[in-house]
C-alpha cells in the first residue's frame, strides 16, 4: 500500500473503522446543531442559536478532518449519507421538541458521547499512530469546549426561572 505514512502505524485498519464510525457521527452531530438551530424556541433564544450554529461549524470542520486522516490511512469514508446511522456511535436526536431547554439537554447528551468515543481513539492510538494521536486531542478538546458552552447557556436558564423570568 502505498499510502503515506501508513507505516508508521500500528493496526491501521481498526484506526481507519474507529474514524469512520466517528466521521458519522461528526455529520450527524452537525445536521442535529444545524436544523436545531432553526428551530429553537425560547428565553435566550438567539444566544442558543448562534452557538448552535458555531457548533455546527465546528462538527463540519471535524468530519473533514477524520475524512482526510481515513484517506491518508488508505480507507474509505462513509460513501453514503445512509451509512451515518448504521455506524454512528452516538445516534441522531431529531429536535421534535424545540424548546430551548430540550434542544440544549440533547446537544449535551452528544456531546457527553462524543467526548467519551475521542477519548477511546486517544487511548487507542497513543502507541499506534501519533499523528491520529494528536487529531483526536485536537477535536477532543474542542467537543470538551461545546458541552462547556452548552452547560453555561443551561446554567443561566436555570438561574433565568429561579428568579421568575419565564
Ligand atoms: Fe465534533
Ligand atoms: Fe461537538
Amino acid at each position: 500500500m502505498g499510502t503515506t505514512g501508513r507505516q508508521i502505524v500500528k493496526d491501521a485498519d481498526k484506526i481507519i473503522a474507529m474514524l469512520n464510525k466517528l466521521y458519522c457521527d461528526e455529520w450527524l452531530a452537525y445536521y442535529q446543531y444545524w436544523l436545531g438551530a432553526k428551530l429553537v424556541k425560547g428565553p435566550m433564544k438567539n444566544s442558543v442559536m448562534a452557538e448552535l450554529n458555531q457548533h455546527a461549524l465546528d462538527e463540519l470542520r471535524h468530519a473533514g478532518m477524520d475524512a482526510d486522516r481515513i484517506i491518508q490511512l488508505g480507507g474509505t469514508p462513509a460513501l453514503s449519507p445512509d451509512i451515518w446511522l448504521k455506524l454512528t456511535n452516538c445516534n441522531y436526536d431529531a429536535p421534535k421538541d424545540p424548546y430551548v431547554k430540550v434542544i440544549l439537554g440533547q446537544n449535551i447528551r452528544g456531546e457527553q458521547c462524543a467526548i467519551k468515543h475521542y477519548n477511546d481513539l486517544l487511548k487507542f492510538t497513543r502507541d499506534r499512530d501519533p499523528v491520529t494521536y494528536n487529531m483526536a486531542l485536537q477535536i477532543l478538546q474542542d467537543e470538551v469546549m461545546h458541552e462547556e458552552d452548552l452547560q453555561s447557556l443551561n446554567e443561566d436558564m436555570v438561574l433565568m426561572a429561579r428568579r421568575g423570568v419565564k
